[in-house]
């Protein structure tokens, strides 16, 4: 597994464009997908264990204990056999530091980090005007990007949705949240000469092709 496996870590404010790029990655480069965000939003919804003890931590716009989400996250990493784009995850030092961990024990590693940032008032403007689709996961922009029926997914047709945590205030908790906690992770995975920094800002095309560059060169030196 250690030669075919790839890590890439997502990296960045709420609202830089992670999620948007991620689905484009994952199909260009056959990663699976794991959002912690979306895990954590399914586990609520469904009521379970994971859900309950997570959902007043998501509501709230605080971060889910370290523990509940580690051993979450390890069993889909190791399910998705090592080639998976990780948005979300980690989002603390000592989450990071987790995961080099369970990554050593089964000889792989964080192969490349991806980091988008954003203008504050970017960032506002577009999580306050974003609409997902909760069954695609489609990403919408009600100036930007609207669906061309109001309020339904262009992809399947299902009814959109707005993240309760989209509301200006909760964001700003977000966004203070990580600048404080998740931002230190810059520093750490720059250390380990893993770090590519790009502007969220750029259209999503061009910002699709930058990171392009980056991840197919990693493919073809890992092989
Ligand atoms: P996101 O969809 O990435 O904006 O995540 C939504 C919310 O899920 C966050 O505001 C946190 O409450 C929670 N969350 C997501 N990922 C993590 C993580 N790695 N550690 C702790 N909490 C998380």
């Amino acid at each position: 597994m250690a030669g075919k496996g790839m890590i890439v870590v997502l990296l960045g404010p709420p609202g830089a464009g992670k999620g948007t790029q991620a689905r484009l990655l994952t199909r260009d480069y056959g990663l699976e997908y794991l959002s912690t965000g979306d895990i954590l939003r399914e586990e609520i919804k469904s009521g379970s264990e994971i859900g309950r003890r997570a959902r007043e931590y998501v509501e709230s716009g605080g971060l889910v204990p370290d523990e509940i989400i580690v051993e979450m996250m390890r069993q889909r990493i190791l399910a998705a056999g090592g080639r998976v784009l990780l948005d979300g995850f980690p989002r603390t030092l000592p989450q990071a530091e987790s995961l080099d961990e369970m990554l050593e024990k089964e000889s792989m590693k964080v192969d490349a980090v991806i980091e988008i940032t954003a203008p504050e008032d970017l960032i506002l403007f577009r999580l306050v005007n974003r609409r997902i689709c909760p069954s695609c996961g489609a990403i919408y922009h009600l100036v930007n990007k609207p669906p061309k029926r109001e309020g339904v997914c262009d992809e399947c047709g299902a009814t959109l949705i707005r993240r309760k945590d989209d509301e200006e205030s909760v964001i700003r908790e977000r966004l203070a949240v990580y600048h404080e906690q998740t931002e230190p992770l810059t520093a750490y995975y720059k250390g380990k000469g893993v770090l590519h920094t790009f502007d969220g800002s750029l259209e999503v095309e061009q910002l699709r092709r930058r990171i392009g560059e980056v991840l197919d060169s990693i493919s073809s030196a890992g092989g």
